[in-house]
């Protein structure tokens, strides 16, 4: 039986292809209870989100995903359960923002010298003029035919020694855990999985994370395999973590991670949902 609740997700106001309102229709159309909208390093579509499962009937949690740079490497983190009026959330992820602006210029400008002009307009476009992502510049290379596909511009133009790619640092891991708690949320480490650590590097970034006020740890992913699910769910009973579930999903042209087939999570983990009991959140019960 697959879940009934998806705690991780984008709309147009990040990388995802469907607008809020779309995508809680989906969601509800695809047989949740309960989604969480996590786009990165906003929360500008929460609201029109919300208003949405309201009317149509679907439970709602309020999410981010926020980009951490940990170990010189990247970590996601998720905000769940948040209030995105907080005024500390706010003024941090204003900061990822800014980091992200700069970034796609320079993005642009890179490409440029790579022979591929006009990319930070494309990519503008294609975020329609919301926040930018690699994800935006990656869309507008396929269509100019540079690569086949998205994950063929990542690898030959957007990770690490390629044209496009620049590096940076994001927040730290103690200031994103910091912005969610104050923001009343529970922090959930993104696809652990997806990571290219060592098992015990994994287990080094976990307990900084449950030092710095982490809870919870994304053991069900759209983007991990069955035995990723199982490993993960040790990692989570090892440091205490509440466990989440979420696909991750970007819209409906990736559509091995489409809403509503997630797996249960596995024994002996405790759901992040748990903690939500209240009659305002009929996911609670649903999953
Ligand atoms: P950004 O936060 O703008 O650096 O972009 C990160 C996003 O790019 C992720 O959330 C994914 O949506 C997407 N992404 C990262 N790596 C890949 C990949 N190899 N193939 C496809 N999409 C990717
Ligand atoms: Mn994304
Ligand atoms: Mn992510
Ligand atoms: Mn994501």
């Amino acid at each position: 039986m697959s879940l009934t609740i998806d705690l991780h997700a984008h709309s147009t106001a990040s990388d995802g292809t469907l607008t809020p309102r779309e995508l809680v229709r989906h969601a509800h159309r695809s047989g949740l209870a309960c989604l969480a909208l996590t786009d990165h390093d906003t929360t500008e579509g929460l609201a029109e989100a919300a208003a949405e499962a309201k009317a149509i009937g679907l439970g709602f949690i309020p999410g981010v995903e926020a980009s951490v740079t940990w170990n010189s490497q990247v970590v996601h983190v998720v905000g769940l359960d948040i209030d995105p009026s907080c005024g500390v959330l706010q003024q941090g992820l204003l900061g990822q923002q800014e980091f992200r602006d700069w970034r796609a210029e320079e993005m642009g400008r890179r490409l440029h010298q790579a022979g591929i002009p006009g990319a930070f307009e494309g990519a503008k476009a294609f975020s329609g003029g919301q926040l930018i992502g690699r994800t935006h510049f990656a869309r507008f290379l396929v269509e100019n035919g540079h690569a086949k596909d998205v994950r063929k511009v990542f690898k030959h133009f957007l990770t690490h020694g390629k044209p496009g790619h620049v590096p940076g640092q994001w927040a730290s891991l103690g200031d994103v855990v910091a912005w969610i708690r104050a923001a009343g949320g529970q922090a959930v480490i993104a696809h652990p999985a997806r990571y290219p650590f060592t098992r015990t590097k994994l287990r080094r970034l976990l307990a900084e994370f449950v030092e710095a006020g982490g809870e919870g740890l994304e053991v069900v992913s759209g983007s991990h395999s069955r035995d990723d699910n199982f490993t993960m769910a040790r990692h989570a009973q090892d440091f205490d973590l509440w466990a989440s579930a979420g696909s991750d999903y970007h819209g409906p042209e990736n559509p091995w991670f489409e809403l509503g087939r997630l797996p249960a999570l596995p024994d002996g983990c405790r759901p992040i949902w748990q903690e939500w009991s209240t009659p305002t959140l009929p996911c609670a019960v649903g999953a």
